[in-house]
């Protein structure tokens, strides 16, 4: 057994002035049984927690360290900005810099505001639909998470499915009533939507490829399907790629799946590390946004000059150095691959889904493609497998609505040794 006094020390501590002892519900570990670690640092592929052990980690801040922990051209960069001061509350050139890389970096992207986190990129992209189009209700898809913004905790993805809170409560009814879901995949109930609704649609959101009910890729047909529908009714299509942007392709899932959205939300690899998000689209619908507009949206600390430093300098790298996403898939499927044959070797045919860096194991033998058949997977054994796999060094997204995240510090070495360790926790996990 791996030491762990320190950690439950700090989380009874914790919980005394924190709420259940965390900043974020899914770091409580309460869908996987056991008290979360406290980290201490972190580099490359691995974390430190505060009873000195060492975890290979597939989190990676829960996507933007894509690099790996503390890569050294991000520390730098965000060095060398602390000393002219940590903020301004006014314009620099690096703001309009980082901004001319994502409009060149993202096909949707003519015009882009800088925010704080994935949250705020959501519920300001919807907000700027709804001026532009005078339409009030958005239609999201079960299972998919796009923050804590009240329009969208309705059939939330994420901590809110694995709390069991998927329709928060603290949201209006009225609020409710305009967020209209529907299945993911499942174009046919878009349309039904959409009749029942004509005219009063203002955007369909989704997760471009869906990560927050596990790693769920969409059909062929259906972003094609959607992006039809959405110009023969004059709808705002907003990608949110705060996961999927920059991670599986330069220009993200809308590069790859070679769909253009209207609008596009962006978070996490974007600003390194730091809490950054952002969002864009085209500039008709941009320019509804104060003060070129009338649609209100400000940030005290927004384009903060150390978030800036750190977003261009990944950023950056990742426009110079594109071979980084065929290392990662390449990577990534050793991983899968190798998890397939661990199952096979134990005779077990749970559904892997994969793409690119991202990939999640479903407890499950039906494919996963929306969040019925996510539903399916045992959780109770996901549990047994997780706490498996931190015994064993390896830290895992814990819980089963989750992706893993690849980062180029997983070498053939750490993935010798991740599927060591997933052979046995495999078969741990169904001893018992
Ligand atoms: N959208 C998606 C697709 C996300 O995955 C997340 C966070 N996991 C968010 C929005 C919210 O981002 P944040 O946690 O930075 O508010």
């Amino acid at each position: 057994m791996i030491q762990a006094t320190n950690s439950n020390e700090l989380f009874e501590r914790a919980k005394h002035s924190i709420p259940g002892g965390v900043n974020s519900p899914v770091r409580a570990f309460r869908a996987v049984g056991g008290n979360p670690r406290f980290m201490v640092s972190a580099k490359g592929a691995y974390m430190f927690d505060e009873d000195g052990n060492r975890f290979i980690e597939f989190i990676n801040s829960w996507g933007p360290m894509i690099l790996g922990h503390a890569a050294e051209i991000v520390q730098d960069a965000v060095q060398a900005a602390i000393p002219n001061s940590l903020s301004f509350g006014a314009p620099t050139r690096r703001e309009i810099e980082i901004a001319e890389l994502i409009v060149s970096m993202v096909p949707g992207i003519e015009k882009v505001r800088m925010v704080n986190s994935g949250t705020e990129a959501t519920m300001s992209a919807i907000r700027v639909a709804r001026g532009y189009t005078g339409r009030s209700k958005i239609i999201k898809f079960e299972g998919c998470y796009h923050g804590h913004g009240d329009s969208f905790l309705i059939a939330a993805g994420s901590g809110a499915i694995t709390l069991g809170v998927p329709d928060s409560p603290g949201v209006t009814q009225g609020v409710a009533a305009d967020t209209l879901t529907a299945p993911y995949n499942d174009l046919e109930a878009v349309k039904d939507l959409l009749v029942a609704n004509k005219d009063q649609v203002a955007a369909i959101i989704l997760e471009p490829v869906a990560g927050n009910m596990g790693l769920v890729l969409p059909k062929q047909e259906f972003l094609k399907g959607l992006r039809e529908l959405c110009d023969q009714e004059n709808i705002v299509l907003i990608f949110d790629e705060v996961m999927t942007g920059f991670r599986l392709a330069p220009g993200g899932a809308q590069q790859l799946f070679n769909v253009t959205p209207d609008m596009t939300t962006l978070g996490k690899i974007i600003g390194g590390g730091m809490p950054v998000g952002a969002y864009g689209g085209k500039s008709e619908i941009m320019d509804f946004v104060a003060p070129a507009g009338p649609v209100y949206q400000a940030g005290t600390l927004s384009g903060n000059p150390i978030a800036m430093a750190a977003g261009m300098a990944m950023l950056r790298h990742l426009d110079n150095h594109p071979e980084v996403y065929e290392r990662l898939e390449k990577t990534t499927t050793k991983i899968v691959n190798g998890i397939k044959q661990n199952m096979q070797k134990l005779g077990l045919n749970y559904t892997i889904n994969q793409v690119g860096s991202m990939f999640s194991i479903f407890f499950t033998e039906q494919p996963v493609v929306d969040f019925e058949s996510a539903k399916t997977s045992d959780t109770a054994l996901f549990g047994r497998y997780f706490n498996a796999m931190l015994q064993r060094g390896v830290y895992l997204a814990p819980s089963q609505f989750e992706a893993l995240f690849v980062s180029t510090a997983i070498t053939d070495e750490l993935v010798e040794k991740f599927l060591q360790a997933n052979y046995e926790a495999l078969k741990e996990a169904h001893e018992e």
